[in-house]
């Protein structure tokens, strides 16, 4: 029985790994339209190549992004590795200038991957102080003339944002692409499209499913030769998403924004009230007027919100003490508030940032929260019985 003999309201499940092809004629223009990188909807093949429950996903996030196409991946990192593949031309490769301050999977990609095995000349742009000097960024890209700039419009786990806007102006004009990783931003608070960014990526494990249930990645962009180059490497090297993923995604993600503004507004809350808390030493959220890049991040997201994730820093007369109250918090809010090393779930989770990053975030009694869309006055009264109970000693 085919879809349309039935009422379902919704884009099935479809698990077929070969679509019927009926006939030479049908067969060699399936195949002459897949090289052509046609999305026509009945032209499936086979669904490594495309599946129309990945196709329907994809429409969905073609909406939120305002773009003319979006292809998706089986996570974040396929995501990325897809992206990248578009700007590898062999040995005519011109240099890839990566920002610092990203995900530490597409960092340690870069340097076991990238460099080490592909031999791509790599450099990186470091942020001064917190925050990114774009007359030192602008001296770098007109000397490298990089083949593309890779940012994150917010960093994790400092909250930095970056002015997307300047750096784009930036790097166009000294011939460069711009890829962005918009992942915890999102387009609910802004769509680095709409000011001339080349390819957006997400991933799509986080607030687009927005329920821990599964992992996928997205890219984005508007230009057809990008598309047609990143569908074919996704095709060639398996990337692509699993029809039942792309099922549970384009369901999960018609509530993003119903989900994503609350927990940007939790989160708002909850910074405020973590920087009246004196046990806690400092507290990094962009919508904080103490944040490095608050200005930057009123600017980009136009005062819709600042994204649902919070770094603070438990105060402490030594590294013991500082490491002691983390420990404290972890375990007196465990109840709730999970230790999950993610983000965008439904509730609110944590992750002690030593733990993680190591000896680039000095400051042992961090913890990054990933903020959740439950009630608010439940998440406040947690985390206040928990820094009560720390207070105490
Ligand atoms: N980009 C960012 C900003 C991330 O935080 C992550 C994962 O945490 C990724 C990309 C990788 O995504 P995935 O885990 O879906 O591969």
């Amino acid at each position: 029985m085919k879809r349309k003999e039935v009422n379902s309201s919704r884009m099935p499940v479809y698990r077929d790994s070969g679509f019927e092809l009926y006939d030479a004629g049908t067969t060699s223009g399936a195949f002459k339209k897949e090289t052509e990188h046609e999305r026509e909807p009945d032209n499936y093949i086979y669904s490594r190549y495309r599946n129309p429950t990945v196709v329907s996903a994809e429409e969905e996030i073609m909406k939120l992004e305002g773009c003319s196409w979006a292809l998706l991946t089986q996570s974040g990192m396929s995501a990325i590795d897809t992206a990248l593949s578009v700007f590898q031309h062999g040995k005519e490769t011109k240099p890839w200038l990566f920002f610092t301050e990203i995900y530490g999977g597409t960092i340690s990609f870069i340097e076991s991957v990238l460099k080490k095995r592909r031999g791509l000349d790599i450099h990186y742009f470091t942020p001064d102080n917190g925050k990114y000097d774009l007359n030192e960024f602008e001296k770098v890209v007109s000397r490298l003339k990089p083949e593309f700039v890779y940012i994150e419009s917010i960093s994790n786990p400092m909250l930095i944002v970056a002015d997307v806007t300047e750096i784009t102006r930036t790097a166009k004009k000294h011939g460069s692409k711009v890829i962005i990783d918009n992942t915890f931003a999102t387009p609910w608070l802004y769509k680095p499209l709409d000011e001339g960014v080349d390819i957006v990526i997400h991933s799509a494990t986080k607030y687009f499913s927005g329920h821990g249930n599964l992992t996928a990645g997205v890219i984005c962009g508007n230009d057809k030769k990008i598309m047609q180059s990143a569908i074919e490497y996704r095709k060639f090297v398996g990337h692509m998403l699993s029809p039942d993923d792309a099922y549970r995604l384009q369901t999960q993600i018609q509530s993003f924004e119903l989900r994503f503004s609350r927990q940007c507004d939790n989160a708002s809350k909850l910074a405020e009230h973590l920087s009246r808390v004196p046990v806690i030493k400092k507290v990094w959220f962009p919508g904080l007027k103490s944040h490095f890049t608050h200005i930057i991040a009123e600017k980009l997201f136009g005062g819709k919100g600042f994204g649902a994730m919070i770094t603070f820093d438990f105060d402490g007369k030594d590294e013991n003490e500082k490491r002691g109250r983390r420990d404290k918090f972890i375990k007196l809010v465990s109840e709730k508030i999970k230790l999950i090393p993610t983000l965008g779930d439904p509730n609110t989770i944590l992750m002690p940032v030593e733990a993680v990053w190591g000896i680039k975030y000095p400051e042992p009694g961090m913890i990054r929260l990933s903020v959740g869309f439950e009630d608010y006055s439940e998440l406040e009264a947690t985390i206040t019985k928990a820094l009560e109970g720390i207070e105490k000693g």
